[in-house]
C-alpha cells in the first residue's frame, strides 16, 4: 500500500537540491544497508555510531540498524571530535557511519576530518572501531546521479579546496586507525532484500546521548515496542495526522525530536514529510516559508529559538509566501515566550492554525504535555495538558503533591510506553537521576506552574542544566572544558537571558597565578569549548572572577552568580556566603566582561 507512497521530499542545503523518496525506495536502501552492516559483522545488540548531516542516508543507516536489532547511537554533526569519541567509547560502538563533508548554509563542515580525529582519540584510549563507512555527499557529483544511493542529485556547491570527498585516508586493511569504506561501493554490491531480525518489545532500539548534570553525557536507551508505539501515537494525535498531510519537523535527527518526529513517528504512520538539510536563514530568511509553499506543508514543527530568530527580520519574509496549506504549527525544546507564540500564531499561521506547544524530553521519547490541535483552548506560552495516559504532578521541596494552583517540581506519577528504560551501561545512574529525589515519581528536572484553569506552564530547568537554543547543556560539562585550559584555576557557568537563544552561557573564570585576563584568552577559551563540546556550547560572556561566591562547605552559589551576570543587586539572602567581599568584586568586574 505504501510502496509507491512518498516518504520524503528531500530538500538540500541549496534550494535546487531536491529529490523525492518513496517508501519502496527507502525499504530497498534500508535492506541493502542492513546487508552491508551484516557483512561488516554487525549483529543484534551491537552499537553503531552515526555522525551525519540531514541526508537520506542518515535515515537509511538508522533504520538498517533497527532492522538488524543493532542499536544506533546518532551523534549530532555539530558536536566536536571529542564529543564523538566520548560517545563511541561509552557504548563501545563497533562501527562508525559518517559523511565526507557538507554545507550548513555557507559554512563548510569537514565532517570526515572530525570523525578521523575522534577515531584517533578512541585509539589513543585503547579502543578501535571495526570500520568507518563514509557517504560521499559533497563529492556526490563525481558519482553521477545513477549511482547515487538515495537518488540525491549532485551537490551544486562543490568546494575545490576540499579533498575529503576524493580521498579516503585509510582505504587499506592494515592501518592502525581501522578501515575506511565508501558507502556507495558497499551499497552497490549489496542485495535488495534482508530479513529483519525479530526483536522483543523490550529490546533496545537506540541510544541517544543527552547532557547529564555531572557533566558526563547519559546514554538514554529507548526500546523497540514502547518507544515506537508512543511516537506513532503522539505523532497521530498531536499533529492530527491524516494521510494527505505533508509534515515537516525542522529538527536535526541528531536530537530526539528528529528521531521521534522526522524518522520514527511519521514512518510508523505512513506519512509524507520534508527532510531538510539546510538552515532557516540560507539563502535568505524566508527559506522556511518558501519550502512550506513548495511542498504544501500542512503540519509544521520547529523550535522557539528559530521563531525568535526569524521574528527579528519582520513579517515580510513570511507574508511574501502564501502558507495557505498550513494547519497546525508545533513548537518544542524550551518554553516559548508569549511574544514569539503570538507572532507564530498571528503572522506565520495567519491566525487560522492551532499551535501545539509540546513539552517533552529525550528521556520521555515523545510528547508529554501538549494541546490537541483544534480541541484544546490555547494559552500562549502554556504546554496546556497531559497527553493520553500521562499523569503529571507538581511537588514541593518535601515531595508533597500540590493541588490546584501551584508551582514546584514537575514529575510524572506513572510510566508511559515511551519512557527511557535505562542509562546505557549504568542503571544505577538512571535510578539516581530520575527516581531518587522523589521516590515513586519520575523527576523531569523542570519547574512548573499550574494555573487556576489547570493549565501547565513550564518555568525552566531547576537543576544545573542550561537550555541554549532548545539544547540542554550541563554547567559541569562547560566548566570542565574551561578548567582544562592551563590559565584557568576554577570556573562557574550560569544561564543568562538571550533574545534569540532563550538562554546563553555566562562563564566566570578564576585565573591561575601568572595569567592575565585578555581578549586573546577569552578567544582561546571559546575555541577550547567549541573543540571539547561543539559550537552550540560557545559562551556569549566570559568574566574574570578573582573569587567565586561559595557556601562555607565550598559549594558555588550559582543563584548569586546569575544575579551578578544580570547586574541585579537584589541578591536575596546572602548570609551563607563564606566571603561576601567576593560579590562586590564580581559586580565591579562586570564591566571588564568581554563578549
Ligand atoms: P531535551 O531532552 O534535550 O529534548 O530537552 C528537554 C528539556 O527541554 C525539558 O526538560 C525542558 O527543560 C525543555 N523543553 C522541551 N520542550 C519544552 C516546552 N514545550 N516548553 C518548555 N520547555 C521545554
Amino acid at each position: 500500500m505504501t510502496d509507491f507512497f512518498l516518504m520524503y521530499f528531500r530538500e538540500g542545503n541549496e534550494p535546487e537540491e531536491t529529490t523525492q523518496i518513496t517508501y519502496r525506495e527507502l525499504l530497498v536502501q534500508v535492506c541493502r544497508c542492513s546487508n552491508v552492516l551484516q557483512k561488516q559483522g554487525i549483529q543484534k545488540g551491537d552499537r553503531v555510531a552515526i555522525y551525519m548531516p540531514m541526508i537520506p542516508e542518515l535515515v537509511v543507516a538508522m533504520l538498517a540498524c533497527a532492522r538488524l536489532g543493532a542499536l544506533h547511537s546518532i551523534v549530532f554533526a555539530g558536536f566536536s571530535a571529542e564529543s564523538l569519541c566520548e560517545r563511541i567509547l561509552d557504548s563501545s560502538c563497533s562501527l562508525l557511519i559518517t559523511t565526507d563533508a557538507f554545507y550548513r548554509g555557507e559554512k563548510l563542515v569537514n565532517l570526515k576530518e572530525l570523525a578521523d580525529e575522534a577515531l584517533d582519540k578512541c585509539r589513543e584510549k585503547g579502543f578501535q572501531v571495526r570500520c568507518c563507512i563514509v557517504v560521499k555527499h559533497l563529492g556526490r557529483a563525481e558519482l553521477g546521479t545513477g549511482d547515487s544511493p538515495s537518488q540525491s542529485p549532485p551537490i551544486k556547491r562543490p568546494c575545490p579546496d576540499v579533498q575529503v570527498s576524493l580521498v579516503l585516508k585509510n582505504k587499506c586493511h592494515c592501518t592502525d586507525r581501522g578501515v575506511d569504506l565508501w558507502w556507495h561501493e558497499l551499497m552497490q554490491e549489496a542485495e535488495d532484500e534482508c530479513e529483519p531480525e525479530w526483536c522483543d518489545a523490550e529490546d533496545p532500539l537506540f541510544i541517544l546521548y543527552t547532557s547529564g548534570s555531572t557533566g558526563k553525557p547519559k546514554g538514554v536507551v529507548h526500546t523497540v515496542g514502547g518507544y515506537m508505539l508512543y511516537v506513532a501515537t503522539t505523532f497521530k494525535y498531536v499533529f492530527d495526522f491524516h494521510a494527505e498531510d505533508v509534515f515537516w519537523c525542522t529538527a536535526d535527527i541528531g536530537w530526539i525530536t528528529g528521531h521521534s518526529y522526522v524518522t520514527y513517528g511519521p514512518l510508523a504512520n505512513g506519512a509524507t514529510s520534508v527532510l531538510f538539510e539546510g538552515i532557516p536563514t540560507y539563502p535568505d530568511v524566508s527559506r522556511l516559508w518558501s519550502i512550506v509553499d513548495k511542498y504544501k506543508v500542512t503540519k509544521f514543527y520547529t523550535a522557539p529559538t528559530a521563531i525568535r530568530l526569524l521574528m527579528k527580520f519582520g513579517d515580510e519574509p513570511v507574508t511574501r509566501h502564501s502558507r495557505a496549506s498550513l494547519q497546525v504549527l508545533g513548537t518544542v525544546g524550551e518554553p516559548i515566550n508569549p511574544e514569539a507564540w503570538l507572532w507564530y500564531h498571528q503572522v506565520v499561521g495567519a491566525q487560522r492554525c492551532s499551535i501545539v506547544d509540546t513539552f517533552w524530553q529525550t528521556e520521555t521519547g515523545g510528547h508529554m504535555l501538549t494541546p490537541l490541535p483544534g480541541a484544546t483552548p490555547m494559552k500562549p506560552g502554556s504546554a496546556t495538558f497531559p497527553f493520553f495516559g500521562v499523569a503529571p504532578a507538581i511537588l514541593n521541596e518535601s515531595g508533597e503533591e500540590l493541588e490546584g494552583e501551584a508551582e514546584g517540581y514537575l514529575v510524572f506519577k506513572q510510566p508511559w510506553p515511551g519512557i527511557m528504560r535505562t542509562v546505557y551501561g549504568n542503571h544505577e545512574r538512571f535510578e539516581a537521576t530520575y527516581f531518587k529525589k522523589f521516590p515513586g515519581y519520575y523527576v523531569t528536572g523542570d519547574g512548573c506552574r499550574r494555573d487556576q484553569d489547570g493549565y501547565y506552564w513550564i518555568t525552566g530547568r531547576i537543576d544545573d542544566m542550561l537550555n541554549v537554543s532548545g539544547h540542554l547543556l550541563s554547567t559541569a560539562e562547560v566548566e570542565s572544558a574551561l578548567v582544562e585550559h592551563e590559565a584557568i584555576a576554577e570556573a562557574a557557568v550560569v544561564g543568562h537571558p538571550h533574545p534569540v537563544k532563550g538562554e546563553c552561557l555566562y562563564c566566570f573564570v578564576t585565573l591561575c597565578d601568572g595569567y592575565t585576563f585578555s581578549p586573546t584568552l577569552t578567544e582561546e577559551l571559546k575555541k577550547q569549548i567549541r573543540e571539547k563540546i561543539g559550537p552550540i556550547a560557545t559562551p556569549d560572556y566570559i568574566q574574570n572572577a578573582p573569587g567565586l561566591p561559595k557556601t562555607r562547605s565550598g559549594k558555588i552559589m550559582r543563584r548569586v552568580l546569575r544575579k551578578i551576570a544580570q547586574n541585579d543587586h537584589d541578591l536575596g539572602d546572602t548570609s551563607t556566603v563564606a566571603d561576601p567581599t567576593v560579590i562586590c568584586q564580581l559586580f565591579n568586574h562586570r564591566c571588564l566582561t568581554i563578549q
